[in-house]
């Protein structure tokens, strides 16, 4: 221990050491020990750089360590960070008025952590089912897709269908019933008259971008309306312009009662999350009733206004559409049978490979080599989400790594 401690820092290999030493092992990071950041770039503590083709899982899409929004986070942290909401602050107000108007929502709500903006949404929908629609009490039920993804805490666990995230966690909140995620079939023979809500991934993004039957989402509002049912749309991940639009409800030219929005909304810079209310949901909560100490604090209320800014001013989500669209056609060009199938919308992009191709892993780290970071998941799905600031030339540097490595190669 006390040799660790005292040992210096220099290389990539040391620093793994003390983070194996002393840190939990619940991620299986690749070996790369990140020091700096630059739009697309990032660089390793040995000076090499890298590609970011993950985007913190969208959490970046505005490029990392984006000039305006430092620049605010800086100028807005020498005057006033927290004052809880005990007190009012100078941008709260400006940032729920930026962002309803933005996303055409009536209401707000803002949270830290992803999660915590789930754990909100499922309050609000059961408070209003109770209170508006009339469910009897502690009868209420929300419906979720198989294979979701909606963060972490126990609640959430608890109607995740992957064995991982649940095993050895229980027991979990009753109240949730899951149906296969793109079956709208199954979807309605799932309501009930004690339904409260439908929790969707517009598309699945850690499941490996599943992109659901045309006409899915349309039918799930559809049923929502007609069933008196709040549709949830979790844009976590999808939202903010990953997929080439603001959010990705617009593809299907549908509203959600509520979205929820995180990740990006900061830039990467804090955690900032938001549920969005497009109907009187919202309403339903009084004083005392749902808060956090840091939600809607003036550092991330700047900093998530900046975030925002910079995305429509600088054209990021129409660089997303076109920069994918080419991406996509580009990588569905590599003729290789070890690839299954390339899906994707906007810069939210996978590459399924075949069981027999190795690995995504092995792709993944093939692929660090080459000085371009991404993640695999689901153990044959590689996903490529570079931060919306890419460039075609930067695309085009890219591409002969990635072909040779789903070809193969190392
Ligand atoms: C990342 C993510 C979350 C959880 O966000 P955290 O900030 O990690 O809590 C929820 N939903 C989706 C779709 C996500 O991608």
């Amino acid at each position: 221990m006390d040799k660790l401690i005292n040992a210096p820092l220099r290389t990539t290999q040391d620093y793994i050491a003390i983070e194996d030493a002393f840190g939990a092992s619940n991620y299986k990071p690749l070996d790369v020990v990140l020091a700096r950041g630059e739009g697309v770039y990032v660089w390793d503590v040995e000076g090499r750089r890298y590609l970011d083709c993950l985007s913190s899982y969208s959490a970046v899409n505005q490029g990392h360590c984006h000039p305006k929004i430092l620049a605010a986070l800086t100028e807005q942290a020498q005057r006033l960070t927290i004052t809880s909401r005990a007190f009012r602050n100078d941008q709260l107000g400006l940032f729920y008025q930026e962002l309803c108007a933005l996303t055409h929502s009536h209401e707000m709500l803002p949270m830290n952590s992803g999660a915590e903006a789930v754990e909100t949404a499922l309050k609000v929908a059961r408070k209003w089912g109770y209170e508006v629609k009339g469910v009897a009490e502690d009868r209420a039920e929300i419906i979720v897709a198989a294979e979701n993804f909606h963060g972490r805490t126990l609640a959430i666990v608890g109607f995740s269908t992957d064995p991982v995230s649940r095993h050895g966690f229980g027991p979990f909140a009753p109240g949730f019933r899951i149906v296969p995620y793109g079956d709208a079939a199954r979807l309605e023979a799932a309501i009930t008259e004690n339904t409260v809500a439908v929790l969707l991934e517009p598309i699945q993004g850690e499941a490996g971008v599943i992109i659901p039957p045309p006409g899915y989402l349309q039918r799930a509002r559809d049923l929502c309306t007609q069933h008196r049912v709040i549709l949830i749309l979790d844009e976590i991940q999808t939202g903010l312009g990953r997929t080439g639009k603001l959010l990705a409800e617009e593809h299907d030219g549908i509203e959600a009662d509520l979205s929820l929005v995180g990740k990006a909304l900061s830039g990467g810079f804090y955690p900032v999350s938001a549920v969005l209310s497009n109907r009187e949901v919202m309403d339903v909560l009084k004083p005392g009733e749902h808060g956090s100490t840091f939600g809607g604090n003036p550092l991330a209320c700047a900093v998530a206004r900046a975030a925002l800014r910079v995305l429509i001013e600088e054209d990021m989500i129409g660089n997303a559409a076109r920069q994918g669209d080419y991406l996509l056609a580009a990588l569905k060009d590599i003729r290789t049978d070890r690839i299954k199938e390339v899906r994707g919308r906007g810069l939210m992009i996978a590459v399924e490979l075949q069981p027999d191709a190795g690995g995504a892993r092995r792709a993944a780290e093939a692929l660090m080599r080459r000085g371009i970071l991404c993640k695999e998941t689901h153990g044959n799905i590689l996903r490529i989400m570079p931060p919306l600031v890419i460039t075609q030339d930067q695309i085009d540097e890219a591409l002969p790594h990635f072909r040779a490595v789903l070809m193969g190669g190392d």
